[in-house]
């Protein structure tokens, strides 16, 4: 998989500084030479090029392959007719017949993106027994549903839910995936993407479409959170990315409405298939479900030591029939454990209310709490970043201005 130098290189050198991994040398013949081990074909050389010497190896296995002997997918990326590709897909993420919320989040987002594009929208059921399901799929507002039930399909497993989804894809070119930035949905993206030799956006926290060119507008933070990054993909499709839980909206349910239902059979046997389900044990210990929570107060350095931390969040968690959060300075202090801990590598909320109690408000900070519907920040710090994304903002020390409010709320509601 290295970048190819064709007879048209002169020698100019152009590459040599362009080349990130020090992959590329000009040889005693004064000609560019690639070193393939080194190269990992990004392509950086091939865009300053001059003379158009260099191309990547898919790009040269274009000139040469005969693309009528290539399956549809394929044959529709190499040849550039990427209008083929149509429709915007959600997977619909199910364990023992439940939806996972995230995938309904998606068709509410994915709904806006069809509607821009005048595309369908399909939702992607996958399961044993989940016919059922679709109905909830089309009230999200899926026009279609892909169906394929088979026992095979009643645990998620990586290689076989990954074939399924794939021929499917091939079959019918969709150009925009989305899936759900879980466990399975990560797991499952990539493993799509890769076999369909596609572009994947993994944990965005906005989507939006480049009507112009038909692009999917992937955007999610970067370089530790200090930027956001819109990510596209030109020169492929699908379009994928993984949005994770509460980031975007619940749609609004259609009771009623109706779509159209695409069964596909598969063969697949128990015998043929690599991994084995034998068990499936529930995860013990608490739940902690902060992406369910309507109230969360979360602490942050502010709160001094763990003493401090448990007293004011606890406190006024308890007070509000609320759960509590932190931020990764509290979880990295040891008062809380990280499964409490809110943003990018964290968990993303959607609260009605979130207290952010001694907490600066950095952007990875932020970017989990977004959602919410009203943040209300104590910091002493009148300058602290996190003012600027709150609804209410009290300048003081958390350690006097809670107290004030968790023993009248205490009262109030008992
Ligand atoms: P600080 O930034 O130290 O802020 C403490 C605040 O408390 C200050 O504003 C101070 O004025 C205030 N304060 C002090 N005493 C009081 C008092 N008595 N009363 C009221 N206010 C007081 N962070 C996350 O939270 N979640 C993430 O998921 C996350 N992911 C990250 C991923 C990466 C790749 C990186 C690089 C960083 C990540 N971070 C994350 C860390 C983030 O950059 C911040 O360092 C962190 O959020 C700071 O936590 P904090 O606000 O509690 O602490």
């Amino acid at each position: 998989m290295a970048v190819r130098v064709s007879s048209a290189c002169i020698g100019c050198q152009a590459c040599i500084p362009a080349c990130p991994y020090e992959a590329l040398y000009i040889n005693e013949e004064g000609l560019c030479q690639v070193i393939e081990e080194k190269c990992v074909a990004c392509g950086q050389c091939v865009e300053v090029c001059p003379v158009s010497a260099l191309s990547l190896p898919e790009m040269a296995h274009e000139a040469k392959e005969d693309l009528t002997t290539l399956a549809g997918a394929e044959a529709a990326v190499l040849s550039g007719d990427l209008g083929r590709y149509q429709g915007v897909w959600v997977f619909i993420e199910q364990r023992e017949g439940q939806i996972m919320p995230v995938s309904l989040e998606l068709l509410g987002a994915g709904r806006q993106l069809a509607q821009k594009l005048g595309v369908e929208l399909a939702g992607v059921l996958l399961g044993h027994q989940v016919c059922g399901l679709a109905n909830k799929v089309y009230e999200c507002g899926a026009d279609k549903v892909y169906l394929v039930d088979n026992p095979a399909l009643r645990y998620y497993r990586t290689e076989t839910y990954m074939q399924v989804f794939v021929d499917l894809a091939k079959e019918y070119l969709p150009e925009i995936i989305l899936m759900g930035a879980t466990t399975t949905g990560r797991d499952l993206a990539g493993a799509v993407a890769t076999e369909l030799r596609t572009g994947l956006t993994a944990d965005c926290t906005g989507l939006d479409i480049d009507l112009q060119q038909r692009l999917l507008l992937a955007t999610r933070p970067a370089f530790g959170g200090n930027i956001m990054a819109t990510i596209v993909s030109k020169a492929h499709r699908p379009q994928m990315a993984t949005v994770r839980p509460k980031v975007m909206r619940m749609p609004a349910l259609a009771p009623g409405r109706q779509g159209a239902l695409v069964q596909k059979e598969v063969s697949l046997k128990e015998e043929d298939l690599l991994t084995r389900v034998l068990e499936i044990v529930q995860e013990q210990g608490e739940q902690v479900n902060l992406q369910e929570a309507e109230i969360i107060v979360a602490g942050g350095r502010g709160l001094g030591d763990r003493d401090g931390f448990q007293k004011i969040c606890f406190g006024l968690a308890e007070a509000l029939g609320g759960r509590v959060g932190a931020s990764r300075a509290a979880v990295e202090a040891g008062w809380i454990d990280h499964k409490y801990q809110v943003g990018q590598t964290g968990v993303t909320v959607a609260p009605k209310i979130y207290f952010a109690l001694g907490i600066s408000g950095a952007i990875q900070h932020l970017v989990g709490i977004r959602g919410a519907d009203v943040i209300i920040a104590i910091n002493t710090d009148p300058n602290a970043p996190i003012f600027k994304e709150c609804t209410y903002g009290l300048v003081g020390d958390v350690f006097k201005l809670v107290p004030l409010l968790t023993e009248p709320l205490k009262e109030l509601l008992t």
